[in-house]
């Protein structure tokens, strides 16, 4: 089976869509939450996702919009944007983000938004964080966003003990790449808010029946998203970064 992995879309319906396109021949997708958030295009997407989604979690703004974690946890900006799209969401799309489980085991896989070990809010940037949670789930791979940087961690020989270490592993974009026998901790990036200096849609396909990856980029409209969220009246500083991803 094949499965696209995409994280973090952010109500970037240009950017979700480019990434569906791309990745047509995927059996199933797989979304790790924030559909909403930022962009302008909240139930699109959320619709989207419901439609060609086979698992999804949510994310932290998709919380805040149906009122299960406080708007002032949020920056300012951010928290426009969720007080923003909650005055747009259809009762149906709500009552959709409000039905996801907060974590999803299948196979060989966890997913989590945030980490494992705290579902919502957790980033794992640094290896120290990811080498924590591992212990925080039980299948061989566990799937995160969050950070929107794609990144991928590996459970060194004897990772419970003090002085072990957790190993980065390099992403070879648009390359397969065997997942390997060690526990990993992996994030795709992000669909609609990439934040490591690329503005390109960020998502991984997964081939289960070789246990290898490949990590994606997707040219997408960008001026497109940053004109409807102008016309939408969204904060600046969040289109404007959407040009340079970061
Ligand atoms: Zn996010």
């Amino acid at each position: 089976m094949r499965y696209a992995i995409v994280s973090d879309i952010h109500a970037n319906l240009a950017a979700l869509q480019a990434v569906l396109g791309e990745a047509g021949s995927a059996d199933e997708v797989w979304c790790l939450g924030d559909i909403v958030g930022y962009g302008p295009e909240p139930n699109e997407c959320v619709e989207t996702v419901k439609q060609r989604a086979s698992v999804c979690i949510p994310g932290n703004h998709d919380w805040a919009c149906i009122g299960k974690i406080d708007i002032a946890d949020f920056n300012g900006d951010a928290a426009a944007a969720i007080m923003w799209a909650q005055r747009r969401l259809s009762a149906p799309n709500l009552a959709y983000l409000d039905s996801l489980p907060e974590t999803v085991t299948t196979g060989d896989f966890t997913l989590a938004h945030g980490s494992p070990r705290e579902p919502i809010w957790e980033y794992i940037i640094y290896p120290g964080t990811a080498k924590a949670n591992f212990a925080h789930f039980s299948t061989q791979v566990c799937l995160v966003g969050h950070t929107h940087l794609p990144a991928m961690f590996q459970e060194t020989k004897g990772a419970q003990k003090p002085n072990a270490s957790c190993q980065v592993v390099p992403i070879e974009l648009g390359n397969w790449q065997p997942i390997g026998r060690r526990r990993r901790i992996i994030n795709p990036g992000s669909v609609g808010q990439p934040r490591d200096g690329n503005p390109w849609a960020s998502y991984l396909l997964l081939d289960t029946s070789r246990m290898m990856l490949e990590y994606r980029r997707v040219p997408y409209p960008v001026e497109i998203t940053q004109r409807n969220m102008q016309k939408a009246g969204l904060p600046p500083r969040l289109y404007l970064r959407l040009g340079y991803g970061r």
